[in-house]
């Protein structure tokens, strides 16, 4: 079962994620070539920044987690670390996850259309080698995800999950730092603070993530993240209540969370 590995991380009662139903419908192949499906990749801002690329495959989503992001540029080999399949129904998800596995901030950062240029996925993934197109907002063209060889010191649970993601050279590659060019959702055109403020203002703002601690860069983006949030919550209700003192602090955590909850993009 595909998705056992997702649902075995995951307590649904606790994570706003999709649990996933049965796997949809696979697509009809045209001929031998598989036809297009969907593609996504989610920034999620967790213990470390990351990026995941899904491709949906056989009604579910094939998922990698690259952690510098996709380049552009050919030169550019990405390590990308396959991770669980994912439901179908997570690829146009986008909010906040309050703890457990995956806590943190996921940003729908591209979506589109993906079709291979392999006539067999599943013997590609075999292989190791996929070749595929992308037709996103901010990813096109040509790419390829490659299995490395295990090293002797790669532990077992890692062993045939390093890939690296690579951008072919045509129409679309370039030199472009296409993450730091368009971070931004293409869901809810906002940043992670946006979402954060959107999405679960008051467990966030009172109650800081384990992954707010410590001394890494995720985690100092993650405090600066609340930090932003908490002021975005702050001048909404200054706009919303004007005459209404409120604490230094910051607002009331009930009130912010029915102010989150308007804007919510899932509530859209
Ligand atoms: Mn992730």
């Amino acid at each position: 079962m595909p998705l056992d590995e997702y649902r075995r991380k995951r307590d649904f009662n606790r994570t706003p994620e999709p649990e996933g139903g049965q796997p949809r419908r696979p697509r009809r192949r045209s001929r031998d070539k598989e036809t297009a499906g969907y593609f996504c990749v989610q920034k999620h801002l967790a213990s470390h920044l990351h990026y995941d690329l899904r491709l949906e495959h056989e009604g579910a989503l094939l998922s990698w987690a690259v952690p510098r992001g996709p380049s552009l540029q050919p030169v550019d080999k990405r390590m990308a670390v396959r991770t669980e399949d994912h439901p179908f129904e997570y690829g146009s998800f986008e909010g906040v996850i309050p703890e457990g596995y995956g806590a943190g901030i996921v940003m729908l950062w591209d979506h589109g259309a993906w079709t291979p240029e392999v006539d067999d996925v599943g013997a590609a993934l075999e292989k190791g080698d996929l070749k595929f197109s992308l037709d996103g907002y901010k990813l096109k063209g040509s790419w390829a995800l490659v299995r490395t060889r295990d090293r002797a010191e790669t532990p077992p649970r890692q062993r045939g999950r390093n890939w690296l993601l690579i951008k072919h050279a045509d129409f679309w590659s370039g030199p472009i730092d296409i993450t730091e060019v368009a971070p931004l959702s293409v869901k809810s055109e906002g940043d992670f603070d946006d979402i954060l403020a959107a999405d679960m203002p008051d467990l966030w703002v009172t109650g800081r993530p384990a992954t707010a601690t410590g001394n890494g860069r995720a985690a100092a983006l993650t405090r600066e993240v609340i930090e932003s949030a908490a002021r975005k919550i702050l001048a909404r209700h200054e706009a919303a209540s004007p005459e209404e003192p409120h604490a230094p602090g910051g607002p009331k955590p009930r009130s912010a969370s029915r102010g989150g909850r308007r804007t919510s993009p899932r509530s859209r």
